[in-house]
């Protein structure tokens, strides 16, 4: 009997002790364990505990695109987007002058001094280069382009020369779009834009070209306000792979469009939203 009692006496003693760790386990307020979703298990420390109701607020957004209205493209022949789709009229001629180091190239008379600057600092940083085209009239590009529809309609006729109304030329037509700009689709015809080699070349093989003379255009034309226009990654939005092709836009935008890496036609989109290409 003596030996039950002291049994249950024992056992009592312990669970009292057990009790004692639990409870002082408990105060401490160390790792109590609650089931977590999924059949895991998360400690209470280290975890924080948010309402699920409340939507967090948005993190704001910066808008980093430069500030410019759809009055700003129109009154500032720099910011013109012309392509295949947005044509200059005939009509449209620049005040143009002779660029100071070459024969007969000329250059708008208006931002002639952006151009020299970018060309003395082309000089400076110790690279030969040649301009290759600037300004280029409607009727010289309408010249050039029939040049080339007339080439192609020679050899799709299988050497025979034929008439403008004959189906095959309008075809022909149609393929020199993508070789020569037709009259009023090239930007050269507004004077802001030169194609600059590394020298005089009669053909124009991009990596044949001094390849350092490139990669100092393209990080620093910005600074002169110039873009490279049609870079090789972009000629499915541009419809041309010409990266010796730059084109003064101001250098607000030129440094935003040489830092985010798109090209012209997707900067503009951004402000006119109904813009194709
Ligand atoms: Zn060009």
């Amino acid at each position: 009997m003596r030996k039950k009692t002291l049994w249950i006496l024992t056992m009592m003693v312990l669970c009292l002790v057990l009790y004692m760790i639990v409870v002082s386990r408990m105060e401490s307020g160390a790792s109590v364990i609650f089931p977590g979703s999924e059949g895991t298990f998360i400690r209470t420390d280290g975890v924080n505990f948010s309402d699920l109701n409340v939507t967090p607020e948005p993190e704001p957004t910066i808008d980093i695109w430069p500030k410019l209205t759809t009055q700003d493209f129109e009154n500032n022949t720099y910011l013109q987007i012309v392509n295949n789709n947005n044509l200059l009229s005939s009509a449209y001629e620049p005040e143009v002058s002779k660029i100071a180091r070459t024969r007969y190239m000329m250059y708008s008379t208006e931002y002639m001094p952006e151009l020299d600057a970018f060309l003395d600092a082309i000089e400076a940083a110790g690279f030969e280069y040649f301009i290759g085209g600037a300004y280029r009239s409607y009727s010289y590009q309408a010249h050039v382009y029939n040049s080339k529809a007339s080439q192609i309609a020679y050899e799709l006729a299988g050497g025979r020369t034929i008439d403008y109304t004959d189906p095959l030329y309008a075809e022909a037509a149609e393929a020199a779009k993508s070789i020569t700009a037709p009259p009023g689709a090239s930007e050269h015809q507004l004077g802001l834009a030169i194609d600059i080699l590394d020298r005089n070349r009669s053909r124009i093989v991009y990596s044949d070209m001094n390849q350092e003379l490139y990669a100092w255009l393209d990080e620093h034309c910005a600074e002169y306000g110039f873009i490279k226009r049609y870079p090789t990654r972009k000629l499915l939005l541009t419809g041309w792979d010409e990266p010796w092709h730059y084109r003064y836009v101001g250098k607000e935008v030129a440094t935003f469009v040489m830092e985010q890496g798109i090209c012209y036609e997707e900067f503009y989109a951004h402000y006119f939203p109904d813009f194709e290409y």
